[in-house]
């Protein structure tokens, strides 16, 4: 299988950049990221035609996360999807996020949304380690149809 980019991005350079071993699957896998907004294992499954184990996917997945190539984004249906980490914002066990997501009703698809920064708050007796915020509605795409 061969997969184009609409980036044409170098998917094993930066696959080495991270310190990520090189194989056909994952780099074919990055690639995958830049065409899809956010992916779960399901669908990863799926798109490769069963052609890979789970364990596999659930290993790069882990990588790329640790790795900080992507980050958990939330899903509709509560399943783990993962969406690309903005280059340059996140490296090793350092993820640097602020931004809201955004849940599609009708494809299911997340967005991340760059332009949304989540406020800092505080609240006395609590140490907050992170903060989500979820909006939901239609995207451009299906909104328009
Ligand atoms: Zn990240
Ligand atoms: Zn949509
Ligand atoms: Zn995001």
């Amino acid at each position: 299988m061969k997969l184009i980019s609409k980036n044409n991005v170098d998917t094993k350079l930066i696959l080495s950049k991270h310190g990520i071993s090189r194989t056909k699957f994952r780099s074919d896998l990055l690639s995958l990221f830049y065409i899809e907004r956010s992916l779960t294992v399901e669908g990863i499954l799926h798109y490769f035609k069963n052609t890979i184990d789970k364990v596999t996917v659930y290993r790069s997945l882990e990588s790329f996360e640790i790795r900080g190539l992507i980050h958990k984004v939330p899903d509709s249906k509560n399943l783990k999807r993962y969406s690309l980490c903005v280059e340059q914002e996140c490296s090793i066990d350092s993820h640097n996020h602020n931004h809201g997501h955004f849940i599609c009703h009708t494809c299911n698809q997340t967005f991340c949304m760059q332009d949304v920064n989540l406020p800092r708050i505080k609240s006395k007796g609590f140490y907050i380690q992170e903060l989500k915020l979820i909006a939901e509605g239609y995207c451009q795409d299906c909104y328009t149809k």
